[in-house]
């Protein structure tokens, strides 16, 4: 699950971590007046989102007049910022956060994750962080510098000082460079966060060490056991495809193209995609139904997928191996029966009672495409699409 920026620097603040002025948002009366709240003579106006990129967006806005901090805020406040990383959907700015402006003088990356391959979480940090640190990483890999943290000790006040003179910081800061990236180390640990991520950190003229930007994500299965972190999700962020399917117990990945799919797991949503890109067409989703799904669970598989007016045609491809062919069967039947369907169904069944699956497709005689392998499947799709051979 993943914070904003606000929510991630008032966690960090409470582990010590120096954070600029500010405050909350949701209007451009209350941005102003947050604005004369903080004092001085320039202030960030800043879109909270769930994604990073915010500043090379227009997201991210220095003002110099609390007049200025109202329009800013104005001009954010109900739209939708595409980033890098939002997708051409974008996401929708209903926050705002009003910080005091800092006139830093370096702009460090700092990086914590979960790497679950090493079972470590890995510290990630640059010289030249800010917004153009994906560039860096690819043209100038040597600049990063990483440790990995050995769990059983826990981050060492060594391994911080090698990061420390890594990134360049002059030797009076780097006790205080020291307890952040303990701080941080504390927080993801207590906090179950796969990813923490303080970019740019910054040195202000009075030589403290301040984090202008903050990310957390933390890890969904731990979620439980965090109440305080599970009431900082922000529904308003997430895809709502994906949050309903979520709701209801489904699991769905949202992308671009008009092939709906129901597909039961990971492995056969991923060979069902090659089979539809190989035949020329895009996936518009991949809803898995998971093991063992009645035919209501089927149902309610259909009802989300033609939710989303993208889809032109249904692809239905189950390998029953827990799951039962006849069970999806009479779940497709009864969505064909009992929803508008406005678009082809392809029905592509295999494995635990096949027969009997198809043999409820035939008798119900309702409007469905079948078919025998998986590149037939997918041929079809796209063709019931297209209206051409594939
Ligand atoms: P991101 O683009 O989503 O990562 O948003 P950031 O919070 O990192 O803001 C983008 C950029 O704006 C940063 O890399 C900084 O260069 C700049 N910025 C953000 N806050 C401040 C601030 O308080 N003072 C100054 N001078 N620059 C800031
Ligand atoms: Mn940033």
């Amino acid at each position: 699950m993943e914070i904003h920026e606000y929510q991630a620097k008032a966690i960090l603040a409470d582990y010590g971590v120096a954070i600029p002025d500010g405050g909350l948002a949701y209007s451009p009366e209350q941005a102003a007046y947050r604005a004369s709240e903080i004092g001085g003579e320039q202030w960030v106006v800043k879109a909270q989102i769930h994604s990073g990129a915010r500043g090379k967006a227009g997201g991210v806005k220095l003002c110099g007049h609390e007049r200025e901090v109202a329009e800013a805020a104005d001009e954010l406040l109900g739209k939708r910022l595409v980033t890098a990383q939002t997708g051409e959907r974008g996401k929708g700015v209903y926050r705002l956060y009003v910080e005091a402006a800092v006139a830093g003088e370096s702009e460090i990356y700092l990086g914590f994750v979960l790497d679950r391959s090493a079972e470590r979480v890995t510290i990630v940090a640059s010289a030249s962080g800010g917004m153009d640190i994906e560039e860096i990483v690819a043209s100038d890999p040597g600049s990063i510098v990483r440790i990995n943290v050995e769990p059983a000790v826990g981050l060492q006040a060594f391994e911080a000082r090698e990061i420390a003179f890594a990134v360049g910081l002059d030797a009076s800061l780097v006790p205080q460079a020291v307890q952040l990236m303990t701080s941080c180390y504390r927080a993801i640990l207590d906090l179950d966060a796969t990813m923490l991520e303080i970019n740019p950190l910054t040195v202000t003229a009075d030589g403290r060490l301040l984090a202008l930007d903050a990310k957390m994500i933390f890890d969904d299965n731990a979620l439980f056991r965090h109440q305080d972190v599970s009431e900082l999700r922000d529904k308003s962020q997430e895809d709502p495809r994906e949050r309903t399917a979520v709701d209801r117990g489904l699991s769905y990945v949202g992308l671009e193209g008009d092939i709906g799919c129901i597909i039961n797991g990971a492995g056969l949503a991923m060979a069902t995609m090659d089979m539809i890109k190989h035949a020329g067409g895009e996936p518009a989703n991949f809803l898995d139904i998971g093991g063992g799904a009645s035919p209501e669970r089927v149902l309610k598989a259909f009802r989300l997928v033609l939710s989303d007016d993208k889809v032109k045609a249904v692809l239905v491809n189950i390998f029953a191996g827990i799951n039962r062919c006849d069970w999806v069967a009479e779940g497709v039947v009864q969505a064909l029966r009992q929803l508008e369907v406005p678009v082809p169904v392809v029905v592509r069944l295999s494995g635990t009672n096949v027969e009997e699956g198809r043999q409820i497709l035939k008798e119900a005689d309702v409007p469905v495409i079948t078919a025998e392998s998986l590149a037939e499947a997918g041929t079809k799709a796209v063709e019931s699409v297209t209206g051409r051979a594939a």
